[in-house]
């Protein structure tokens, strides 16, 4: 993020060392996976596994904690994005969803906005376009070619931290808006407290599966970077993640 390219090894968790730059303080996990390597984990069986193991006591416990508060807080998860995109683009304008899963947010605002989506799995893109009302295309986001077409906002829901070359990402995220279209994201916060607490015991640090690691500052300096005009980051202390929005 900052061109430096020295980095401090800080953790070491399963069997990848978690590094961070000394002067920018964005952190991958070393090896980083190979993009080529990354359908192989989203193959129909391998979500379905995924979804079904039990997970470390920790993050069950962290997934409990969520759940309550959301019910105690009547909060909806969906509900900040529709929101979020509510506040910056006009009803019927284009929506992309990257990394859309089976489609469960793009459900949500397919009655006020036209909606497209691009998944790596296979399996999931088939659920997605089997709800009707969204056009999911099946693949790389970053190899795919949109032949011009244009959207108004593009939502990254935590996306970007499996993403091996997020800077790329980003860029083509930025080429495919309209001027004055908006970049939607949430993503794992590596300033969160909870990881200064716990350390390598954060239930953020989750290589293979999450390879980066942003912050709010040094997210909104690469979106800067890329030539996106505002942009706003919000982030608790004790929140894993942070949302941050970008306007082109
Ligand atoms: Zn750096």
């Amino acid at each position: 993020m900052c061109d430096s390219s020295e980095w401090n090894k800080i953790y070491h968790v399963k069997d990848w060392d978690i590094e961070q730059c000394p002067h920018c303080d964005f952190a991958k996990i070393d090896p980083l996976p190979t993009r080529q390597s990354r359908p192989e984990m989203y193959k129909k069986d391998k979500v379905i596994e995924r979804n079904t193991k039990k997970k470390p006591a920790i993050v069950r416990f962290s997934r409990v904690m969520k759940r309550f508060w959301n019910k105690v807080l009547k909060r909806d998860k969906s509900r900040i994005f529709r929101q979020k995109i509510e506040k910056y683009i006009a009803p019927g304008k284009k929506v992309l969803d990257v990394g859309c899963g089976d489609g469960s947010f793009l459900e949500t605002i397919k009655d006020r906005y036209e909606c497209y989506g691009v998944e790596i799995s296979d399996y999931l893109a088939e659920l997605a376009n089997n709800r009707g009302g969204m056009k999911v295309r099946a693949g790389d986001f970053q190899s795919m070619d949109f032949e011009g077409q244009k959207f108004d906002a593009i939502t990254l829901i935590s996306i970007i931290e499996h993403v091996d070359d997020p800077e790329g990402t980003l860029k083509k995220c930025y080429e495919l808006l309209n001027d004055g279209g908006v970049l939607i994201q949430k993503t794992v916060n590596y300033n969160c407290l909870n990881r200064k607490i716990v350390k390598d015991k954060w239930t953020g640090l989750r290589p293979p599966d999450h390879i980066i690691y942003f912050d709010p500052k040094n997210l909104q300096q690469l979106l800067k970077k890329l030539g996106f005009k505002s942009m706003s980051a919000s982030a608790w202390a004790f929140n894993d993640n942070m949302y941050c929005d970008a306007v082109k």
